[in-house]
């Protein structure tokens, strides 16, 4: 796999190279971005002798944390996703005892070179696989690092939907510009080995983990990965640790199935997708479930009773959760989305 992508791409550079046209075919057709991307030079700059690609060094400071005998994580800072060398996400890393499992793969292949610096520090196993909660830009531009190490890349069902929609590419590009050096001519989009459309176990030598595939609900195709025995749910992007979400396009009606089923589960951490560990974990879902499903009621009495938004939308009793962050920003684009979406269910009907 990586030799063949190695070798498409030394393809591509020597007719580049020779001014010939790159010849059409179904694939080349799919990713038109990588023939202008890559010139020998810079090939040769970003390999060491071993033919293992060196990325730019992050300078972020990236804390490998401990939460429980066998799962560790890094933090990414709060911002935009531009901000801190977009460093804004989180990773996960569980070590069993044949190896080890990589959750999120961070926003750039520089991030993710220095966080395998960090867990050479405390583990020398190898690395079997790299989970992919969803496919979003923040969560899989160092996916291709765990590759060259020889991980399985496994995703939900949806990372092939993300993979081709023209926004993939487009937000690449628009990174390779934004996030530069970071993101560059060197980092490219990476396919996941295999795709999940249910869930599953696996063990690694006395840790179990269930992959759980929990449908379209932030994203195009979410999992989340739950780690025994350390009772330690990684969430992905379907939990914001209090605060308001951005509910964006997502499937509420399944969200909030998903979030009821981990409100039912013990947990003695979560990790999100962004921001701080959950100390209480069931706390949080808990909120995280109630807010979902104010937005769905308050808007649902105004889909039934054929209220505009407009009307229906400041009075509406959004009093617990006024003065959470991001309420502002937040509250009245979901209100808004949820409020469609509930006309949409409806029509369904
Ligand atoms: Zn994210």
């Amino acid at each position: 796999m990586r030799l063949n992508t190695y070798l498409s791409l030394l393809t591509i550079v020597l007719l580049a190279g020779c001014d010939q046209p790159v010849p059409v075919t179904a694939d080349t057709n799919k990713q038109p971005a990588v023939e202008e991307t890559t010139s020998q030079e810079v090939l040769a700059k970003s390999e060491d002798k071993s033919g293992v690609p060196v990325y730019p060094e992050a300078s972020v400071d990236m804390q490998l944390q401990q939460v429980s005998e066998h799962v560790w994580f890094v933090q990414g800072q709060a911002g935009i996703a531009t901000d801190n060398e977009g460093f804004i996400s989180n990773a996960s890393v569980i070590i069993g005892e044949q190896g080890i499992v990589v959750v999120d793969a961070l926003g750039s292949p520089s991030l993710a070179q220095l966080l395998i610096r960090k867990i050479r520090e405390i583990s020398d196993k190898p690395f079997l696989k790299l989970i992919l909660t969803h496919y979003h830009a923040d969560h899989i531009y160092g996916a291709q690092v765990f590759q060259e190490q020889g991980a399985e890349i496994l995703a939900p069902v949806g990372a092939d939907k993300y993979l081709d929609s023209p926004n993939a590419l487009e937000r690449l590009e628009e990174r390779r510009f934004s996030l530069d050096p970071w993101v560059n001519e060197n980092t490219r989009l990476v396919a996941p080995d295999r795709m999940l459309d249910s869930s599953e176990q696996l063990d690694i030598g006395g840790v179990n983990l269930t992959l759980s595939y929990l449908g379209t609900a932030h994203s195009d195709g979410d999992l989340s990965v739950y780690v025994e025995p350390d009772a330690v749910l990684v969430s992905g992007d379907i939990i914001f640790e209090g605060r308001v979400p951005f509910v964006g396009d997502a499937n509420t009606r399944e969200w909030l199935a998903i979030l009821t089923r981990m409100e039912a589960q013990q947990m003695s951490a979560l990790i999100p997708g962004h921001g701080a560990m959950a100390k209480k974990p069931n706390e949080v879902v808990a909120l995280m479930r109630r807010y979902l499903q104010a937005l769905r009621e308050q808007m649902a009495n105004a889909v039934e009773e054929m209220t505009s938004f407009d009307e229906a939308y400041p009075e509406a009793d959004w009093s617990e959760f006024e003065n959470l962050p991001a309420f502002d920003a937040a509250n009245r684009i979901n209100a808004y989305q949820v409020f469609l979406s509930l006309e949409a269910e409806l029509l369904e009907e």
